[in-house]
């Protein structure tokens, strides 16, 4: 079976430009002793949105991964499909992460309800899953969680089937995600949901449940640290548990979506994962377009006569830009800097209120989280932002690659 490492990351590139130096930072943590298997991911949106396909992804991985002499495991993600997207990802992929939650709430038949319920008896009442963790479950809170997640686990089977029979047994390594809902997953429902998934045979290798808190895209986690790792450290028990109990994968691990700048949690991740020895997969796709926009900004001239012109069409196509992604931002508007502010901005100032240090006093998040989802305005000018990437590529990888290994890699991996 293709097995995912014990700790990967999820790499965006949304305009495939900089895997190389994605991929030297991975090959950086690997130099000093960690070893992330790098994972190339883009998402039926994304694609849609920038007009790429899935194969465009896997030429470049594995274009980068040869200019590197790079000889381990590497993947290329399916980000997000569903029964109806996936196809066109099938031969190209080889990680597959199957969306279920726009299943999640509605019910499957009453007969497959009540064998699911009757067939996890042995776990109602008080339930230990650890040396210091219990569960405490009822039937009827069974029955509801089975009301909820079992028509999406079916779901998750039937797409998990579909990618199997054409790539084949083994041949690539699955992903179930729930975390695109406005809804945590507890302890407990996760637990239910692994063994449905196990009902439906499917090796999940990562599973990416929606925790408690803010995961908005490219900023800071909002919420409580500590709550969050409390709640992070029963689901890695329940996991633990479930593998054991159901049979799943022995490396079947969590997986953290909108992952990136989550700097707050970060130590708890770090913290728990090396107590209890365990894997992780940290999904970081969007923020490498942010630092291509801070790179072309410390360039100066044309290059941040671009980036202030995205900025400037963002201001005003925000509700368009905006709405794919209501979920995953929370946009001050009153706090976004004004164009006739920015215009006069020189490289340095535009960059260090872009970058994410929260160190600096420029850094502003409302305009990050705005330039974060405004990629499209990039790719309706296409070849100038090549050019300009092409000729600006030193400054720009250098960005890319220091938000990898500095901000990101270190501060999980515990370097
Ligand atoms: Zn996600």
């Amino acid at each position: 079976m293709k097995t995912l490492g014990k700790y990967s990351i999820g790499m965006g590139d949304r305009f495939g430009h900089q895997a190389g130096a994605q991929l030297a930072a991975i090959i950086k943590a690997a130099d000093n002793g960690v070893e992330i298997t790098p994972v190339w991911n883009k998402s039926n949106r994304e694609h849609t949105t920038i007009g790429t396909l899935p194969w465009d992804v896997r030429i470049e991985a594995d274009a980068a991964v040869k200019k590197a002499g790079y000889r381990k495991p590497f993947f290329v993600d399916a980000d997000h499909i569903n029964f109806d997207t996936v196809d066109r990802f099938i031969e190209s992929s080889d990680f597959f992460t199957i969306d279920v939650a726009s299943y999640i709430g509605k019910t499957a038949e009453e007969k497959s309800i009540s064998a699911f319920v009757e067939s996890v008896e042995k776990f109602t009442g008080e339930l230990k899953i650890s040396g210091t963790m219990s569960l405490n479950t009822t039937r009827e809170q069974i029955k509801a969680i089975t009301e909820k997640y079992l028509f999406a686990a079916i779901r998750a089977g039937e797409i998990f089937r579909k990618i199997e029979t054409i790539k084949g047994e083994g041949k690539f390594v699955t992903e179930v995600s729930m975390d695109e809902v406005p809804n945590p997953q507890t302890p407990v429902e996760l637990l239910f949901i692994l063994k449905m998934l196990s009902d439906e045979n499917i090796p999940v290798q990562t599973i990416a449940p929606k925790f408690s808190g803010r995961f908005n895209k490219g900023v800071d986690y909002v919420g409580d640290p500590l709550k969050f790792a409390e709640e992070f450290e029963a689901d890695l028990l329940v996991i633990d548990f479930a593998v054991k109990e159901f049979g799943l994968p022995e490396n079947l691990k969590m997986s953290i979506h909108s992952g990136s700048d989550k700097f707050a949690i970060y130590p708890h991740i770090g913290s728990v994962i090396r107590k209890y020895d365990k894997g992780i997969h940290l999904k970081t796709a969007g923020t490498t377009w942010l630092e291509e926009v801070i790179g072309l900004a410390e360039a100066e001239g044309k290059g941040l006569d671009f980036a202030r012109e995205v900025y400037i069409k963002s201001l005003e196509k925000i509700d368009e830009l905006c709405a794919p992604y209501a979920d995953v931002i929370d946009i001050d508007v009153n706090a976004l800097p004004a164009a006739g502010e920015v215009s006069v901005w020189n490289g340095k100032k535009f960059a260090s209120t872009l970058r994410h240090d929260q160190g600096n006093p420029d850094y502003n998040p409302n305009m990050r989280q705005l330039i974060h989802v405004a990629y499209k305005l990039a790719a309706q000018k296409m070849d100038i932002y090549f050019r300009l990437l092409e000729e600006h590529e030193e400054v720009v990888s250098e960005c890319v690659f220091d938000n990898i290994y500095n901000r990101h890699i270190l501060r999980v991996f515990g370097i």
